[in-house]
């Protein structure tokens, strides 16, 4: 039977994150990007954590709410309506969440999971490298690009290496790491370690200034002989590019909701402004080419929507986890987040690229919506190969 409806729990967790996107995100969306030392961000995101968002995609047992792909993703469409970077953080620090959930033992979870529930405590999904980020996603290199080595030294592991780009890289209590014992094994050789804020021998670089998205923290992180027991690896060597290529899955539909948001967002800034503005008599939304315009976003934000969650659907059902869906839902959300923004600045005349305003930002943020967690180009493929 199918059905198009959020249930009502889903409906009470989605009124939650829009009340809360509306009072504490919006008023202060366009002041992430002075906020250098990040200490607005960082009262919202211990907001959400009082609120019951911040650990909701983790196990009740473990302080979390126990919320599913479906949940995770109705809550970052709104929070990115109001603001995609903090939607991106939290995306993200459910991103390095979520190999965590899927592969660690009881007493990593025991360990690991409930501070991720509190004190805006975030965790960061450390893949991309400085030699580049597409071919470590891109299942057809088999690993060998990772250069962070993790070899064995005793009873502990040693972690070199540097990544660059990933979201919270500053500001994270964990740090999910994607790495390798020798590239040269491939896949065979790949795995997964969980590195506490802290450790010696983590440390990063300055905030990368960038197009956007202010409230996510990206830097480079340096990894310089950081020292941990054996128990902080993930399943075992080997098992890191399974790991990484099933948590993609959860997180492109994610990816898909956050642009899906950061659409919805300028088009409704858009809307306002077209029913209120006149030109030539009459207010600008009844002009007919303008109201075209607006029905092909109005379609479009639908359609990234059902997308996202059809993806998400499946991947809340057990053994039904979808890569080719979660990414088409992220190609055609990205892809319809830059078009509509675009058309949103551009509906809004010289208002439209006002700082001041705030929709231009929503077009500045959803840029990188089409590359990051895949470069559209290279994930394109990944659902060419299924077809
Ligand atoms: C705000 C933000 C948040 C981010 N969050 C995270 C995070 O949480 N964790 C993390 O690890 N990283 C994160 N990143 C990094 C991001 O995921 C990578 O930058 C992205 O995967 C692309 O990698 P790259 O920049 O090295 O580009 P490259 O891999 O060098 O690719 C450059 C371009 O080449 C093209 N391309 C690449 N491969 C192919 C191919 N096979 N076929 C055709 N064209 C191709 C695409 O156009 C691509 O954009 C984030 C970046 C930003 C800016």
């Amino acid at each position: 039977m199918l059905g198009f409806t959020l249930s009502e729990e889903q409906l009470a967790i989605q009124k939650l994150a829009r009340e809360f996107t509306e009072k504490e995100i919006k008023p202060v969306a366009i002041k992430f990007e002075k906020d250098e030392e990040g200490e607005l961000a960082e009262g919202v995101f211990k907001k959400l954590a009082e609120v019951g968002i911040l650990g909701l995609p983790i196990p009740k047992e473990y302080g979390g709410s126990d919320g599913s792909n479906v949940e995770c993703s109705v809550v970052l469409e709104e929070l990115a309506a109001g603001c995609g970077g903090i939607s991106t953080a939290i995306g993200a620090s459910w991103f390095g969440q979520t190999p965590i959930m899927m592969a660690a033992t009881t007493e990593q979870r025991q360990r690991w999971l409930p501070p991720l529930t509190k004190d805006g405590n975030l965790c960061c999904m450390a893949m991309t490298e400085p030699a580049g980020g597409s071919d470590i996603e891109n299942p057809h290199m088999h690993s060998k690009t990772i250069r962070t080595i993790v070899r064995t030294d005793g009873d502990d592991y040693v972690v070199n290496g540097t990544k660059i780009w990933p979201s919270n890289s500053t500001n994270s209590c964990l740090y999910t790491v994607v790495a390798t014992v020798k590239p040269e094994l491939g896949d065979e050789g790949s795995c997964i370690i969980i590195i506490p804020d802290g450790t010696p021998g983590l440390s990063f670089g300055k905030p990368i200034k960038k197009m956007g998205m202010d409230a996510d923290s990206n830097s480079e992180i340096f990894f310089d002989n950081v020292k941990l027991p054996k128990e902080n690896l993930l399943g075992k060597v080997g098992d890191g590019a399974k790991l990484l290529q099933r948590t993609l899955i959860y997180n492109r539909a994610g990816a898909g909701a956050i642009a899906t948001g950061i659409a919805r967002g300028a088009f409704e800034l858009a809307l306002k402004y077209a029913k209120e503005r006149i030109t030539t008599g009459k207010p600008l939304i009844q002009h007919e080419i303008i109201s075209a315009l607006f029905a092909d976003m109005a379609t479009e934000i639908d359609a990234a929507r059902l997308l996202y969650l059809r993806a998400a659907w499946f991947n809340a059902q057990r053994g039904l986890a979808n890569m080719a869906w979660s990414t088409m839902a992220k190609v055609y959300a990205s892809d319809i987040a830059m078009r509509v923004t675009t058309n949103a600045v551009q509906v809004m005349g010289s208002y439209g690229y006002s700082r001041e305003v705030g929709v231009e930002k929503y077009m500045r943020d959803a840029k990188i919506m089409q590359i990051y967690i895949g470069a559209n180009e290279l994930i394109r493929q990944v659902i060419g190969e299924t077809l």
